[in-house]
């Protein structure tokens, strides 16, 4: 080949032609570099052919290629996951491309790094700034950039404890190998229905062909150690093996998990790995070293070069739809993915997604039962609060009856749960003087205090202020007040009730990290924590033989914002908080305290009439032409300018095409008006199955052009509507 096809990772480029020197070889899927202007920049060499719409450049006007990295050709299935993710989700190819590359570093070769970690001499002059480095580092290493944020000081301070020789350098190599799972290393006796999945899914990682399967069991049924005897399998025949996670606060528990059926743990994959480990972990994948891989949903487009399954654990989880840059739902890209290497992908979950059960129903996929608990273990039994009828003190948030459980379940030595899903201490501060509500400066949204750390904030985009002492508008003190309950709020309640019980706060501000996760965990299973009171973090897949109760403190709060999948996903999240209690050889109770208990989600959850809701819901779902039965997708317009951002979405909507089986909504303010200093403005495309979606709305849009200050993005198969 004399010229080459070439996907730049720059977004705002298509594909460009090159010339391929004399004495260099390419073969598509390599990863080369290329003179972009003055600059070199990375790219893939992409098929002959494919691209057909790229206008000819003549050969003696190609620019000639650079170089080739000593890496592995990405495999011509991802290349094709790679085309129709950038397809179907209307995303820059290069966009795409870069999750593929995800670690820049580990194409510049197997090297080794130099990381830092203390020696245990302490510097001639021990600053504050230095001593609570020091502090914070602990054990760790890592580069000095990972150190300085570790530590929260500046690059600066971390150079100066190498110079005082209070830290030390460490060649790590980056292509040391990983540990292999054995996947006979325990045998797990499975029960006859176990085994009986286990055997169908290894069938289908035998046979090396793509099918999507449903692994729909009930919480605590053993779902993981079924999917793990497919991993077995793939370990066996020499196949990588993928398991997707939705948090990665869960894959701590995993690993411990893993290497106690495998001998060993596998593969990490997540944003919090450091740059060495990210180059280690994208080498050993790419050279099909990795066997088994575990990660957040980024993990999905790395270059396995010998993939055999892909499992996406609770795959119900809405965390596996990305909200920004590409905007895609790692479910649906994974069964994609399992189309294009030709294996089977298991969606494990106790409460399937109305999308994947349709599936299911048209024959599409598979679906493997487990209807009991392992063991014996018994469901627990759910009890319904009707807060209008036996409301809490006031100003207090637990019912009595829910108090009460509380207080026996303490007494018998056993742990208790209590859900909430709202971060910190308040959702709304208010001045009693005047009416003052703290507003965030960028978002139209209010600030959440947050006692733990006295500040309030903005949980759309991370601004936070000092809690104040006096009203900021009438300047009056003592007279703000905290406007309904957060878990913080929660737990003071549980303290002054229960002041000799062990209470945990868990959500994502105080399990920020796997190793924060792993010691949680650890202090649950130790017994060192009696109640809980937590967010959705909680929620999924933890396994806490002790714990009894579950307490619901609010039931209605999903229902609120009253979109889409309002009701189903609060019967997911009640439904898999309440799967907690009761999975040892204890049996578990649940309380759901609600103001609206005839509504159906609520009588469906009190019931345990888990056909009978899925049935209305889906039936709602048709009548309504809503997913899975229509599309939607959702065109946001931003700008910092309020007038330029309806402008731009206006012109867009009076463009919008006029066409048999769809319709277009708005533009109307979105119901987050302001997000990040941005005013935005949304619109709404609704289709028929057979209306091709993506090349109308693709067609829609190339007509117009905007301001370059104004951000236009297409979110194809919402899930948020905000
Ligand atoms: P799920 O993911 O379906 O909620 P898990 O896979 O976490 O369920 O299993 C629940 C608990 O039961 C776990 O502690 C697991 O180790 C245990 N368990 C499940 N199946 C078996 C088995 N065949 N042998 C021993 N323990 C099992
Ligand atoms: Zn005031
Ligand atoms: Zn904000």
């Amino acid at each position: 080949m004399s010229r080459a096809r070439i996907v730049l990772l720059n977004a705002a480029l298509g594909p460009l032609d090159y010339r391929v020197p004399h004495g260099m070889t390419v073969e598509p899927g390599q990863i080369v570099v290329a003179p972009l202007g003055p600059r070199p920049m990375v790219g893939v060499v992409w098929d002959e052919g494919s691209f057909p719409d790229l206008p000819t450049v003549g050969d003696n006007r190609l620019r000639p290629l650079l170089d080739v990295l000593d890496a592995p050709p990405l495999p011509a299935p991802l290349r094709r996951l790679i085309e129709w993710t950038a397809d179907y989700y209307l995303a820059p190819i290069a966009a795409v491309l870069r999750m593929a590359l995800a670690s820049m570093s580990a194409l510049e070769g197997g090297k080794t790094v130099i990381e830092y970690r203390q020696t245990g001499v302490l510097p001639e002059r021990l600053t504050p700034q230095r001593a609570q480095a020091l502090e914070r580092i602990g054990e760790r290493q890592g580069l000095v950039r990972e150190l300085a944020a570790i530590g929260g000081v500046t690059d600066a301070v971390i150079r100066g404890l190498v110079k005082q020789g209070a830290l030390e350098a460490v060649e790590v190599s980056t292509d040391l190998p990983f540990p292999e799972p054995d996947p006979d290393h325990v045998h797990v006796a499975l029960s006859a229905e176990q085994q009986a999945a286990a055997d169908r899914l290894v069938a289908h990682v035998a046979d090396r062909h793509f099918q999507a399967v449903l692994l729909d069991g009930v919480t605590g049924s053993g779902k993981t150690e079924v999917y793990f005897e497919a991993i077995a399998q793939a370990l066996r025949q020499g196949d990588q093996s993928l398991v997707l996670l939705p948090e990665i606060a869960l894959t701590e528990p995993f690993l411990d998990r893993f290497a106690k059926r495998f001998g060993d743990v596998p593969v990490a994959w997540h944003s919090g790995l450091k740059q060495s480990e990210r180059r280690r972990a994208w080498r050993a994948i790419s050279r099909g070293e990795a066997r088994v891989v575990v990660g957040a949903r980024s993990a999905l487009f790395l270059p396995y070069p010998r993939l055999g399954l892909i499992i996406v654990d609770e795959a119900h989880e809405t965390s596996f739809k990305q909200e920004e840059g590409v905007r895609y739902h790692a479910r649906d890209v994974a069964v994609m993915r399992g189309l294009m290497e030709q294996i089977p992908v298991a969606l494990a979950s106790a409460t399937p997604a109305i999308e994947t059960r349709h599936q299911v129903e048209l024959g599409r996929y598979e679906e493997i039962k487990l209807p009991a608990r392992y063991g014996g273990a018994e469901l627990p039994e759910i009890v319904g609060i009707d807060l209008t009828r036996d409301p809490p003190d006031r100003g207090r948030w637990l019912a009595p009856q829910l108090v009460q459980a509380i207080r026996e379940t303490l007494e018998r030595g056993e742990q208790s749960l209590l859900f909430l899903n709202r971060r910190g201490y308040a959702p709304l501060t208010l001045c009693r003087h005047c009416g003052y509500r703290f507003q965030c400066p960028n978002c139209s949204a209010w600030m959440v205090e947050h006692r733990l750390t006295r500040r309030l904030a903005c949980h759309h985009c991370g601004h936070t202020i000092p809690t104040p002492d006096a009203c900021p508008e009438c300047h009056e003190s003592d007279a703000l007040v905290a406007c309904g309950p957060g878990v913080e709020r929660i737990a003071d309640e549980v303290k002054a009730l229960f002041p000799e019980a062990r209470t945990a706060i868990v959500t994502s501000d105080t399990l920020w990290s796997p190793a924060r996760a792993a010691a949680f965990v650890r202090d649950m299973a130790g017994g060192a924590i009696d109640i809980i009171v937590g967010t959705q973090l909680v929620t999924k897949g933890y396994h806490f033989p002790e714990l009894t109760l579950v307490g619901v403190v609010d039931a209605d709060l999903g229902l609120d914002g009253g979109d889409l999948r309002a009701a189903e996903r609060t019967f997911q999240q009640i439904t898999q908080v309440s799967g907690r209690a009761g999975r040892g050889e204890k049996p578990g109770r649940v309380f759901i305290q609600t103001r609206a208990p005839g509504v159906p989600v609520m009588e469906a959850l009190l019931h345990g009439d888990e056909a009978a809701f899925y049935a209305a819901e889906t039936a709602s779902r048709r009548a309504a032409n809503a997913p899975p039965f229509g599309r939607f997708a959702a065109i946001i317009v931003s700008d910092t300018d309020a007038a330029l951002a309806q402008e731009t979405a206006r012109r867009i909507g009076q463009a919008a095409p006029r066409q048999e089986g769809l319709d277009v909504y708005g533009p109307a303010e979105a119901p987050l008006a302001v997000l990040r200093g941005r005013h935005r403005y949304r619109l709404l495309v609704h289709a028929r199955r057979s209306v091709d979606l993506q090349t109308i709305v693709r067609g829609w849009l190339s007509g117009l052009d905007w301001k370059s200050s104004t951000r236009v993005s297409v979110d194809v198969d919402p899930y948020s509507f905000v």
